[in-house]
């Protein structure tokens, strides 16, 4: 095990704009106001979604598409450094008109039409990710 210790820093609430890009506009604004490590909730809705499983067995992704509006209704990451830049990992759980989930590793691509979201940033030097042999992932 790893572990890290920050003390908390600000706490940033975004509203995301109408058919911008999930991933990419938190990638965007936590390079814009030098944020390299903390962590990221966030709930709306989107009107399509780019997503990835990982396989543990191939070791490698396995990107899909839900193109159909979805709710999310639960999404979670982090923000660390990778190859010296800010890098969001976020993940999602949605859900469709009739309540079914689906979810993984949001891909730029996820088209937001509704998103409210908070970052909470922590102080201190970030972990950088580098290959973990064992996962064959990127981790802290
Ligand atoms: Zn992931």
């Amino acid at each position: 095990m790893k572990s890290f210790r920050y003390p908390p820093g600000r706490i940033h609430l975004l509203r995301l704009d109408t058919d911008s890009d999930l991933s990419d506009s938190i990638t965007a604004y936590a390079e814009q106001h030098g944020i390299t490590v903390g962590w990221v909730n966030f709930l709306g809705a989107v009107r399509h979604a780019s997503l990835r499983y990982y396989d543990q067995e191939a070791k490698r992704y396995e990107d899909f598409v839900v193109d159909e509006p979805l709710e999310v209704v639960a999404g979670v990451g982090n923000i660390s450094l990778l190859e010296g830049r800010p890098f969001i990992h976020i993940h999602a759980a949605l859900t469709d008109e009739a309540g079914h989930g689906r979810g993984g590793h949001v891909n730029s691509g996820t088209v937001v039409f509704a998103m409210e979201v908070m970052i909470q940033e922590l102080d201190g030097v970030p972990p950088s990710r580098e290959l973990d042999d064992c996962t064959g992932l990127t981790l802290w």
